[in-house]
């Protein structure tokens, strides 16, 4: 079978080429992939910037069909459409598995970059991992379950509550997505602030009912019409730069929250800390996906609550080079690779 492989450790080194097709063995599926959702992780990987172990098929995001299953696994799962998340080899028994936080363990192996991933015509994955998608959900919207549960997850870290002003920083899919969900958990108002780079994707957000900014002064104006608490409640960052950092500052509240959703790619940013001190800012990281943000946003998508297929363009798996370049170039909200 065909799969974009990162063959190799440095910079680049990736090809579609003929890999061994998965077999189940006991505790697994062999999914027939239906699409594999490209994300920034994947060019950083690209670009040797994050871990992995080549050769390696890439893609963590992953809509399929269970084909096959090992010994052990309900038969019941043959033919069902399931996402799956990402937190294969996680051990179950240190600390941090024992408090539900898998997707922090330290022995974690992901599809796409620790064992073979979703940019292929086959995945095997261990079965506990997987979650049934709803008949009613379009594939292009199953198929960003699991950006949306890195986004559910972030909010159980830092909660939505009824009547809250959110300000989400960058029109990426993290962020479209986090103004959808914060929408759905009750947000009284959502803004999404992007750069004047991101004029297509705010454009797209714009035309399905998002509120959007292109400026730290256009975001202040929204957030001062609207809040009688002296300024939003909470703001989600998904782009670890120290603007937005600043930015953020400037728009909550005190005692508001800062969510860090998103790398920003430097080894230090600068942080206005003394303003963030002043306004009592909580401020929280999340990272990756908890099980119980999956629950969430399986359920945001299987309900239809959120219904965010317009983010998506698909590829073909052999047009995985197009697709990268679009994603990198902002061509595209989110790009997928169909088999
Ligand atoms: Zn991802
Ligand atoms: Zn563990």
């Amino acid at each position: 079978m065909k799969g974009v492989v990162k063959t190799i450790r440095g910079v680049g080194g990736v090809a579609l080429r003929d890999v061994p097709a998965p077999a189940a063995r006991a505790g697994e599926v062999v999914l027939d992939v239906i699409a594999g959702g490209i994300c920034g992780t994947d060019l950083h990987i690209v670009a040797d910037e994050f871990p992995y172990w080549p050769p390696v098929v890439l893609g963590h995001e992953i809509l399929g069909r269970v084909a096959e299953v090992g010994a052990g696994v309900d038969e019941a799962l043959i033919g069902k459409r399931v996402v799956a998340e990402p937190h294969a080899g996680a051990c179950g028994v240190c600390y941090l598995c024992r408090r539900g936080w898998a997707q922090l363990c330290a022995d974690k192996r992901s599809p796409g970059w620790g064992i073979d991933g979703g940019f292929a015509e086959r995945v095997r994955l261990p079965a506990h991992l997987l979650h049934v998608i709803a008949d009613a959900v379009p594939d292009d919207a199953a198929v960003l379950a699991e950006p949306l549960a890195v986004v559910c997850s972030g909010y159980e870290q830092a909660p939505v509550e009824p009547g809250d002003l959110v300000v989400v920083v960058g029109a990426g899919p993290l962020g479209l997505l986090a103004a959808l969900a914060a929408t759905a958990y009750g947000a009284a108002g959502v803004l999404v602030v992007g750069r004047h780079s991101s004029q297509l994707r705010l454009a797209a957000a714009a035309e399905h009912g998002l509120a959007v900014a292109r400026s730290p002064d256009e975001a202040a104006s929204w957030v001062a019409a609207r809040s009688d608490r002296g300024g939003a409640d909470l703001v989600v960052d998904t782009t670890g730069a120290a603007s937005a950092v600043a930015m953020a500052t400037a728009l909550l509240r005190r005692r508001g929250r800062l969510l860090a959703l998103g790398f920003g790619g430097a080894e230090t940013i600068a942080v206005p800390w003394d303003a963030m001190l002043q306004r009592a800012v909580t401020v929280s990281f999340a990272m990756s996906s908890s099980h119980t943000g999956w629950l969430a946003a399986t359920e945001l998508l299987s309900s239809r609550r959120i219904a965010p297929e317009w983010l998506v363009t698909p590829f073909d798996l052999a047009a995985w080079s197009e697709a990268f370049d679009a994603v990198e170039g902002r061509h595209v909200i989110k790009a997928v690779l169909r088999p």
